[in-house]
């Protein structure tokens, strides 16, 4: 019986994800754990998941399991007290950017990284077989709440930032929390970094009235018009769960992903004289191009974010992430974190002196052009087998399978790869020359249109 995806169990509240199989389901992580030690219980700030969050609290403690509720608080924030309480593992009750009828469950291992493949697969084989503990009343496990898992998160931040300098740079910043979590941990670093903030859609509030949850541009268009209005330095939206966070420079421009994620892996390799950046195939090669000067390599992953985690423990990676805003700095902890990203940024601000602007101007010139087709789910794979013969791959290539097709020309690449979770396939293509990535993408998806179309011309 599958259960978890890419990231943790995600469903409608009130259908696939209701009161019994969140007791069902954390009562089978019970079971998986045995009745001793210590769980983390924290959640977002959805309408349903204070209710669920008890739920699990709940079911833990009659599986005999003492409890720390940690209450609202970024996936980042509950992740980072799960070691530093000495917790066997969390539940996190969230559903990240989806849609507000959504909820989700995630599970934490006790070093703070997701559950692993094998202890997915053994908690769904307990709630398949029906395996909830039934402890007695003298081994039922306590539950306190502990309202401190946010601030010493933000403390965990500030050791590895240089708070002298940001605090004397007094920036201003404009976050947009979106309604989330971010609105009690962003703000207190915000704080403490000494910044003239001001805050939009910082309450909680699960209906998502200022704008949908995923921090994409045509949802934080109120952040972009908030920080060109009062001149400000830079603004910062976080999602939901706030494990991603993408910029708007002083200009009040919306920053793409891929060129924070070049510009945050550069001063890290820079400050760590050298290391391994571990990014999926998906992300842009300016990444590879910044930090190799300072002894930089990357390290090249299938796409999602589990996946980079566990890579850079495997490889001893010391930053990695992807183009949506997701980052994890190694020295932090390793999980995408939202308000990490937001003091790396700001520290270089600070300590370089120049504006967000001019800092990406400096990146080079590479335009990442990405490209949606439709594909039936059923058509996927059998699409996927005739991508290689649409795909230029003579002399001067290089072919990757990692994830869909990837093609490396001697200007550019392109890149091939059906979604995980939506009826799709993507077309990347990179290049320094704008028109030759536009082309390149425009060309190569037609083509994967063809091949969908004649798919479902004549299926065999
Ligand atoms: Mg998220």
């Amino acid at each position: 019986m599958k259960l978890f995806g890419t990231n943790g169990i995600r469903d409608i509240v009130g259908e696939g994800l209701n009161a019994r199989f969140v007791a069902d389901l954390v009562g089978a992580c019970a079971a998986v754990h045995g009745a001793r030690g210590l769980a983390v219980v924290g959640t977002d700030a959805r309408t349903s998941s204070p209710a669920f969050g008890r739920i699990a609290a709940g079911a833990l403690s009659m599986g005999g399991i003492d409890v720390t509720e940690l209450g609202i608080l970024p996936t980042p924030a509950i992740q980072y007290n799960v070691p530093l309480l000495g917790a066997r593992f969390a539940m996190i009750i969230t559903a990240s950017h989806n849609p507000p009828e959504f909820n989700g469950i995630k599970g934490i291992a006790s070093d703070g990284l997701e559950f692993t493949k094998e202890t997915e697969a053994r908690v769904e084989a307990a709630y398949a077989a029906q395996e909830f503990p039934r402890m007695p009343y003298n081994r039922i496990g306590t539950i306190s709440p502990d309202p401190n898992g946010g601030a010493r998160y933000v403390e965990g931040i500030l050791s590895h930032v240089n708070v002298e300098t940001i605090i004397k740079k007094r920036l201003n910043v404009i976050l947009d929390c979106g309604n989330g979590t971010s609105a009690v941990t962003s703000t207190l670093l915000l704080q403490r970094l000494g910044s003239r903030y001001i805050t939009l859609n910082a309450t909680f509030d699960g209906t998502f009235p200022a704008h949908n949850s995923e921090p994409t541009e045509a949802n934080v268009q109120g952040l972009v018009k908030t920080v060109r209005a009062l001149g400000a330095d830079l603004g910062v939206a976080h999602d939901g769960d706030a494990d991603r966070a993408v910029f708007v420079d002083e200009k009040g421009n919306y920053v793409s992903g891929e060129k924070i994620l070049a510009l945050l892996a550069r001063e890290c390799i820079k400050e760590h004289g050298g290391g391994t950046v571990v990014t999926p195939v998906t992300s842009s090669d300016s990444v590879a191009e910044v930090i190799a000067p300072f002894g930089g390599k990357v390290q090249y992953t299938r796409v999602g974010s589990p996946v980079v985690t566990r890579k850079m423990k495997e490889v001893g990676g010391i930053f990695g992430g992807e183009e949506n805003g997701g980052i994890i700095f190694a020295e932090h902890q390793m999980a995408r974190d939202g308000a990490m990203s937001l003091a790396k940024l700001m520290d270089l601000i600070a300590s370089s002196g120049k504006s967000l602007s001019t800092l990406l101007a400096e990146l080079p010139p590479y335009h990442l052009v990405k490209v949606k087709v439709r594909c039936p789910v059923a058509l996927r794979e059998k699409v996927l087998e005739q991508v290689p013969s649409i795909l230029d791959s003579g002399k001067d290539t290089e072919v990757t399978t990692l994830d869909g097709v990837k093609v490396r020309y001697p200007n550019g690449w392109v890149l091939v790869r059906p979604s995980g979770t939506e009826p799709i396939y993507r077309v990347f293509a990179e290049s320094k020359d704008l028109q030759k990535a536009e082309e390149l993408a425009k060309n190569t998806a037609k083509k994967v249109e063809e091949i969908v179309s004649g798919l479902e011309a004549h299926p065999a």
